[in-house]
């Protein structure tokens, strides 16, 4: 019986996954901010049932400019976050994952303030 993925932490975590990993949770709306037109929305990975805050963002005309974040959440704060929230939610955790044509690559960040403008 395979029951690794029980035992060991889900890849989740490490990277994000591709889309067909999540479940959308929760649409939580567009964050304005500075006029960056960030997606925010909740999902659920369907391998570990982890909530997850996603933010999305591209700037038109810009090449190479998509990005996203991913940070983990709790049901309360996924209920009740609001887009303009979710930024600065991000950067109080002490890591999220990224991914996008900005960074090339998919990884973990740290770095504060995340690059959103
Ligand atoms: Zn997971």
């Amino acid at each position: 019986m395979d029951d690794r993925g029980l035992q060991s932490p889900c890849r989740c975590a490490e990277l994000p996954l591709p889309a067909a990993g999540y479940a959308l949770a929760r649409r939580v709306g567009v964050d304005e901010t500075n006029g960056r037109f960030g997606e925010v929305t909740v999902q659920r990975c369907c391998a570990c049932a982890r909530l997850w805050l996603r933010y999305q963002l591209e700037y038109e005309g810009i090449p190479a400019s998509g990005r996203y974040f991913f940070g983990r959440i709790s049901d309360a704060e996924a209920a009740t976050i609001t887009p303009e929230a979710a930024i600065p939610y991000l950067e109080r955790l002490e890591e999220c994952l990224c991914g996008g044509s900005y960074f090339g690559t998919p990884g973990q960040i740290r770095q504060r303030p995340l690059p959103v403008g």
